[in-house]
């Protein structure tokens, strides 16, 4: 039988449509792959819906970023979210109605990873401010000392998964002391040292670098709050590459007003996108990035790995793989 795969258009937020179909056409060559016009939408597809009466039940499959209720009575066998993160979808609604959901994880280490480490050095080394500076048109090195090199601090990455361990792996190869949280006590490559979530204040306590790399559920929500924050050392920086309410977005803010924390890196925020009026836009030793981290060029091809592979299964019979429902 084959499989007829629509890309919905919110894909856009990460890849856009047709390229990731055209890689679909390579990874899934026995499927039909087609983009579904999307509606009322001014943003290129990035928050576009789907008309249903446009798709009645002729898809097997939906790519998609984002959730729409007619996913639920359409037909589908099953349902791709392009990213790793799933918290939007109705996965008690799904597992009802006999649809499997399958996720993008796996795909982000490599990305994700190296803009971690690149928010790290930069704050190491003041870049982010010369940069400012040099919108300014100013010169002006900063105070003898106030860089440092990464190798020999300690970063403390809390989530040791496919993000995790990308961010423990390139720390640990510039000679960062690398320690970790996950709830499973197993040791993972390049982490000296495994803290439980019980633990986290005292996993937190010690390191200059604080990155969040979990998924976002009921369990982490809030997870990084105001008494995480006060448990870290005041010449410590927070990077969150998770989701934003994985932390206390007013306690972030409360902890670099009052120079508690010495800066932050935030990939995600609450909401996203982040309010004009929110004052991390103006804090010199905030550096925000757009959700941006994982969006590079290979992306749209690995997605179509993972799909062009539950495409097989699918047709074998076998169990899908990223198979979160
Ligand atoms: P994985 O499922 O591979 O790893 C999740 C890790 O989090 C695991 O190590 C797990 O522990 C750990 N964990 C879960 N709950 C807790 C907890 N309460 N306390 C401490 N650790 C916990 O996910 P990924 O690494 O692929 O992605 C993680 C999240 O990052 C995604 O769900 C998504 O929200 C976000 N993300 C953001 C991106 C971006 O662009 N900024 C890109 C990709 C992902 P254990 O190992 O014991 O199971």
């Amino acid at each position: 039988m084959p499989v007829t795969i629509g890309i919905h258009p919110s894909v856009a937020r990460i890849v856009p449509p047709e390229r990731l179909e055209s890689e679909l056409a390579d990874a899934a060559s026995d499927a039909t792959v087609r983009v579904l016009d999307g509606r009322g939408d001014g943003r290129g597809g990035r928050d576009a819906t789907v008309d249903p009466a446009s798709v009645g039940n002729s898809l097997d499959v939906v790519a998609s970023f984002g959730f729409e209720e007619w996913f639920l009575d359409a037909g589908l066998d099953w349902i791709h979210v392009v990213r790793a993160g799933h918290d939007e979808f109705p996965v008690d609604a799904l597992r009802e109605r006999g649809i499997a959901l399958t996720n993008s994880s796996g795909i982000h280490g490599a990305p994700v990873g190296e803009t971690v480490l690149g928010y790290m050095l930069q704050f190491a080394h003041g870049l982010h401010r010369y940069r400012d500076d040099q919108l300014d048109r100013e010169w002006n090195p900063r105070p003898w000392g106030e860089s440092f090199t990464l190798e020999g601090e300690r970063v403390c990455v809390v989530g040791l998964g496919t993000l995790g361990r990308g961010i423990a792996r390139r720390a640990d190869a510039v000679g960062m002391s690398v320690v970790g949280v996950r709830r499973t006590p197993a040791p993972v490559d390049h982490v000296a040292e495994r803290y439980s979530p019980e633990n986290l204040r005292e996993a937190v306590s010690d390191a200059r670098f604080v990155v969040l790399a979990v998924p976002l559920n009921p369990a982490t929500e809030g997870l990084f709050g105001a008494a995480e924050l006060a448990a870290m050392r005041e010449d410590a920086y927070l990077v969150n590459v998770a989701r934003g309410p994985v932390a206390d977005q007013s306690a972030v803010v409360d902890a670099l007003e009052s120079d508690a924390i010495a800066g932050a890196a935030l990939d995600v925020t609450d909401p996203e996108p982040l309010p004009a009026e929110s004052p991390l836009w103006g804090m010199e030793n905030v550096v925000v990035t757009p959700h941006a981290s994982a969006a590079d060029e290979a992306f749209p091809e690995r997605v179509a790995d993972i799909v062009g592979e539950n495409v097989r299964r699918l047709r074998d019979g076998e169990s899908l793989a990223n198979q979160v429902v």
